[in-house]
């Protein structure tokens, strides 16, 4: 039997703790196999404007990993360890890149056409974040208000002055900040004045929270306080028409969700714009 000391730990070799930590090094390993192999691609998921009949007026972009044996990994399953390893920079600033690019492809037919990209914590502290989003911007040629940057309330209020300083840095670019989200953190409300935010994405679970027929719903409230401070509400999450129609009662001007669309590859996009430009032709 194995002996325990005072604190009542094992100290028997333990095959389940060697199993967890022996899956952890096949896990990374096979992460950074990945990001040397450029398994990683960029997918898409409609925004549409919801005063204007449902037309697809940008995209945010969301990381995927390709993996040769498991298929299609979404970043639930790998962005923590990424992050962990210190990969998510470098993963979020080729993600950054490869989405501006494909955004001046689609600008082509649509001037304005917007892209939202995720920034993580990390690359919210990363110092080189301002040079970095300043040359892609200028290396791609996407008009920098067409660019908006995503990023949670947790990752913006960790050290709200620091983060108050790089978005004022990253608005002085010309681009816009969202807060990712909106309402599922800790922040309080005064964050909102003292962070340069134009956008508020309202949380999936607010949205589908909405009763069926009238009553108050926090989405409501959400876009009352995103109207008083003069940001615009998109309403991420949105599955069905119902939701919508709520939605377009509320005043929301854009919405997200799979109601209108799930992430696809850039193909998909340009396929729905091409359908889209020949309906309003
Ligand atoms: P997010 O930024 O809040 O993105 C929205 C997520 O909701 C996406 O999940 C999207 O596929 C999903 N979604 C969209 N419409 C619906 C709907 O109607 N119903 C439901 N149930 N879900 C919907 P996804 O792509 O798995 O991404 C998860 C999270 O991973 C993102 O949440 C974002 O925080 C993070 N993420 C994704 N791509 C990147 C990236 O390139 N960089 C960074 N830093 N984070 C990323
Ligand atoms: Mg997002
Ligand atoms: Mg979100
Ligand atoms: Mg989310």
């Amino acid at each position: 039997r194995a002996k325990r000391d005072g604190g009542g730990v094992a100290r028997r070799f333990d095959p389940v703790l060697f199993a967890a930590a022996e899956q952890r090094r096949v896990a990374e390993a096979d992460l950074m196999r990945g990001l040397e192999a450029g398994e990683f691609e960029v997918h898409y998921q409609p925004i549409v404007d919801l005063t204007n009949g449902g037309m697809t007026v940008g995209v945010e972009a969301l990381v995927r990993w390709r993996h040769p044996k498991k298929g299609l990994v979404p970043p639930a399953l790998f962005l923590e360890l990424a992050e962990q390893l210190g990969q998510v920079p470098r993963l979020g600033g080729w993600v950054l890149e490869e989405a501006c690019r494909q955004a001046m492809d689609w600008q082509v037919q649509f001037p304005g056409f917007e892209l939202n990209v995720n920034l993580s914590a990390s690359q919210l502290g990363n110092p080189k974040l301002i040079d970095e989003v300043r040359e892609v911007l200028v290396r791609t040629g996407l008009p920098p208000q067409d660019l908006v940057l995503e990023l949670t309330e947790s990752v913006a209020l960790t050290d709200l002055v620091e983060s108050a300083r790089v978005l004022s840095a990253l608005k002085e670019l010309g681009v816009r900040i969202a807060l990712d989200d909106f309402g599922t953190g800790f922040s309080s409300l005064s964050h909102l004045s003292t962070l340069p935010v134009d956008v508020v994405k309202i949380d999936r679970s607010f949205v589908q929270a909405m009763p069926e027929t009238g009553g108050a719903s926090v989405a409501e409230a959400v876009m009352h306080i995103a109207r008083t401070f003069n940001l615009s509400p998109v309403a991420e999450g949105v599955e069905d028409a119902g939701q919508a129609e709520r939605l377009k009662e509320l005043a929301c001007g854009r919405a997200q969700g799979y109601h209108f669309a799930r992430p696809m590859p850039a193909l998909g996009v340009t396929e729905l714009l091409d359908k889209q430009s020949a309906e309003v032709l």
